[in-house]
């Protein structure tokens, strides 16, 4: 649910936006202008508790933060271990990756399927899709096989999170095991409204918001960097930029 411009705002900004000078890649889409459509996340933790829910934890986020500037760009990780090195899933197994087709846009299989390939390109991670799911949420008590990654469409009104110019949310739940964080579930829910609403978002914006997402699923957070996707703001980027990929790049090389 992001803000809808009045017709006139709309097409004074399309003007403006023709007026632009062409090669100005920073511009944003007329629709996308100002703080509208990016993300909030996440879901990342600290070692799951019995009992915890994703929503109970989200608080827990925002402390763990690090930040890294190089001269590539720069990248922040969700989590990290004691020693600095980033949490994400274990290299070595495939990350199990469940859809709930409800609500979905018409070109959900292509959205998704592209942004898994392109985060498994970056990472070296491997995504293994088994198949729809009805789930609307995960829960898991810390016992058991996880559920696999949940990835869905909602509107505001099923996931508060996607109020106002939020787009969509994503991030992912860890346990300790042998003195290790990992990564062992998570969830990506892109909002409805940004993707089939009235001013739907248009083109690569559609794939970038799930590129974003799932970057967050795998451990990469928000930099303040704007040539990076992973900024919190849409700011008309619509691929990984440089500091984006080298820390993807890095949530690959852990161990199993
Ligand atoms: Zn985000």
């Amino acid at each position: 649910m992001f803000e809808r411009m009045t017709e006139n705002v709309r097409r004074q900004r399309l003007a403006q936006d023709l007026d632009a000078p062409p090669d100005d890649d920073r511009r944003t889409s007329p629709l996308l202008a100002g703080s509208l459509l990016a993300c909030s996340v996440v879901l990342g933790t600290i070692a799951l508790s019995p009992g915890a829910s994703f929503e109970g934890l989200q608080r827990l986020v925002a402390r763990t933060v690090p930040w890294v500037e190089e001269p590539t760009g720069s990248y922040a990780f969700m989590q990290t271990q004691d020693d600095g090195r980033p949490v994400t899933y274990p290299p070595c197994e495939p990350v199990r990756v469940a859809l709930n087709p409800a609500g979905a846009p018409a070109d959900h299989e292509e959205l998704l399927s592209t942004g898994l390939r392109t985060v498994s390109e970056a990472t070296g991670l491997r995504f293994e899709r088994v198949g729809t799911t009805t789930a609307n949420d995960i829960t898991w008590r810390g016992y058991g096989a996880p559920p696999p990654v949940l990835v869905r469409w909602a509107d505001a009104e099923e996931v508060p999170e996607l109020a106002g110019d939020v787009a969509g949310i994503g991030g992912s739940t860890a346990t300790s095991h042998h003195g290790l964080l990992r990564y062992v579930t998570g969830k990506v829910v892109l909002d409805r409204d940004a993707y089939d609403g009235p001013d739907p978002l248009e083109g690569n914006q559609r794939q970038a918001i799930v590129d974003h997402e799932l970057a967050h699923l795998v451990g990469l957070a928000h930099v303040e960097d704007r040539g990076e996707l992973m900024n919190a703001e849409n700011t008309g980027r619509t691929s990984f930029g440089p500091g984006d990929l080298a820390g993807l790049a890095q949530l690959g090389r852990t161990d199993c």
